[in-house]
């Protein structure tokens, strides 16, 4: 039988007079007298106070078993931002069940504890408040994934950890094979190609929460192992694959905010970056990039004779940034490439600006005008190569309007038509997506004709959901036939024998009547991370690794013994350094 009769936190004035027994930590404790000491106990429920004797010495998160008369707080002790705040346990008789030394870091610090230490006792952390609410938040988010899955048709599979390389765009981790030394598997980027191949196999809808391992920079989106919805289904068209992930992320959304996404609207990749300079514009607040190259065309002045001049305003600015800022914010946009950054402060004179003095009357006025700028905004402007004037104005954009992460609401939206290629290196164009993906169907003759940058406007079938400036996840409607599949290799660099050794089952795949399917992943954690309003997607995973790759807790990754060593057929060689 258990030892309690019930949680902290579901004790409330209806339970007074009753006996009970709660068990969990003590959280914290209040001495009153020589005879009489207040103590919160905690469990994942909440707190709920306990009235004991001082001779029982109880210290912080030590585990206890109370046994007591609920009974209703005197008036003005009552706390009304507690569930059990109109109540207390009395007449007390308290076991303990395991002491505790003293944590390791304060459990009610207001100020972030440094997180190395957290993570190295990540079991005391997950005591706290917030990480139990982010952690079941992250269940709520997988079983409502489940059940919008399933409700469609999904069928989960579980694919192999154990592989050949997945190309993702990330190096791969590797498993050295003890059986056949020298060899190696790779742990799967993602399950790309199993999924692919389930579609051959006639599964018809895929689904699967799964791990993937990418070998990357770490930063506050990103880990090495990560979670996602992995979705794929045959004889669909772009908007089917909307359909049934929509339904998923909406169904998770709810089940955490209670609030329901409607409609997630769409945006071509063309459209972000012309109105907002990124592939995953944030758009919770305005502050559009708008295209004012023509008020230049006929400029006197070399700074505005660029192929593009894209500017934002930014309200109220003229007061707000001063010329530090000014500054600051010049020297980030020459770092994100531009030549340099023109502004203007608006006053009821019309605009203030270093730059006036090379400007006509006409330009003045009209940068004015378009932007929409009253007195007290600021305007920059760029004028540059379109690339650079979006990219460069998208990030000052964020720099100058992103909103914080737990306000705003919930903006998804899907960004369709990507490019197929996002650079060319050494003549070879590079996959934006990954090499499965079908190029756009009216594109499809530019992959014999293209040169140079024409590579960059071939689109792609490929669409990303993002949600508040963060990229949630990718997916694409695949190549299915054997022959455009090889032409993209080949286009790719990659040549036949390469394709052979490294795709060779997927082609041969294709050989035996292979379904044209499409579909989808989305990231766990960032729609996890977002849900709670948390900026940093390691304060909604249990135990992951700290910005370096390691984990305190376990010191993974740590040497191996000389003899796993050997029986690996692997030597190690000392790094230079
Ligand atoms: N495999 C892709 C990824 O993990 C998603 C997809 O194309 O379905 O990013």
């Amino acid at each position: 039988m258990s030892i309690r009769t019930h949680y902290c936190g579901e004790l409330s004035a209806e339970h007074v007079g009753q006996t009970v027994t709660v068990a969990g930590w003590v959280d914290t404790r209040r001495v009153h007298s020589e005879h009489l000491a207040f103590v919160d106990v905690r469990d994942h429920t909440g707190v709920v106070q306990v009235v004991v004797d001082q001779k029982v010495d109880v210290r912080s998160e030590y585990v206890v078993a109370v046994t007591g008369l609920v009974r209703a707080r005197p008036d003005g002790m009552i706390n009304a931002e507690l569930a059990s705040g109109e109540i207390e346990i009395a007449d007390t008789n308290v076991q303990i069940l395991n002491e505790a030394e003293p944590p390791p870091f304060p459990m009610h610090d207001r100020n972030e504890v440094d997180e190395n230490i957290r993570l190295r006792h990540r079991y005391v952390d997950l005591r706290r408040s917030k990480m139990q609410r982010n952690l079941r938040a992250r269940a709520k988010v997988n079983s409502a994934i489940r059940g919008a899955m399933e409700r469609q048709g999904f069928c989960e599979i579980e694919t192999p950890m154990l592989i050949a390389s997945t190309p993702e765009g990330a190096r791969d981790f590797v498993v050295p094979s003890r059986l056949n030394p020298g060899d190696f598997y790779a742990l799967p980027q993602s399950p790309q190609l199993f999924k692919q191949l389930t579609m051959v196999g006639g599964m018809d809808r895929y689904y699967q929460i799964a791990r993937c391992l990418r070998d990357e920079d770490l930063r506050a989106d990103r880990q090495f192992e990560f979670m996602q919805l992995d979705a794929e289904a045959s004889f669909v068209d772009q908007e089917d694959v909307f359909e049934f992930i929509s339904e998923a992320v909406a169904d998770a959304t709810e089940a955490v905010t209670g609030e329901r996404p409607t409609d997630i609207p769409t945006m071509t990749w063309h459209e972000a970056q012309e109105r907002f300079g990124s592939d995953k514009p944030d758009t919770r607040f305005g502050m559009e990039l708008n295209d004012i190259t023509d008020l230049f065309a006929e400029t006197e002045s070399n700074v505005f004779k660029t192929p593009v001049v894209k500017g934002i305003r930014m309200p109220g600015g003229a007061d707000s940034l001063g010329r530090n800022a000014i500054d600051d914010l010049t020297d980030k946009a020459k770092r994100w490439g531009a030549k340099g950054l023109a502004w203007f402060r608006v006053r009821d004179e019309g605009l203030e600006g270093a730059l006036t003095k090379f400007m006509s009357e006409a330009e003045i006025s009209g940068v004015q005008e378009r932007l929409e700028a009253e007195s007290g905004d600021m305007v920059f402007l760029i004028a540059d190569d379109r690339r650079v004037a979006n990219k460069v104005l998208g990030l000052l954009r964020l720099e100058l309007g992103k909103p914080p992460v737990n306000e705003g609401g919930f903006n998804f939206l899907w960004i369709t038509d990507f490019p197929l290629f996002e650079a060319v290196v050494d003549g070879n164009p590079i996959p934006a997506h990954h090499p499965f993906t079908m190029p756009h169907a009216d594109d499809i003759e530019m992959l014999t004709t293209a040169t140079g940058d024409e590579w960059l406007d071939i689109r792609s079938q490929a669409y990303d959901l993002t949600l508040n400036g963060w990229e949630l996840g990718s997916g694409s409607i695949r190549i299915f036939q054997r022959d455009v599949q090889a032409q993209i290799f080949e286009l790719l660099g990659i040549g036949p024998d390469e394709q052979q050794a490294k795709f060779g089952f997927l082609l041969d795949a294709f050989r035996f009547g292979a379904p044209p399917h499409g579909g989808f992943a989305f990231g766990i954690d960032r729609l996890t991370a977002l849900l709670v309003g948390e900026e940093n997607i390691r304060e909604v995973i249990a135990f992951p690794k700290t910005q370096s790759g390691s984990d305190p807790l376990t010191n993974a990754p740590s040497p191996i013994d000389p003899s796993q060593l050997d029986e690996l057929g692997l030597r190690v060689v000392p790094r230079a350094d």
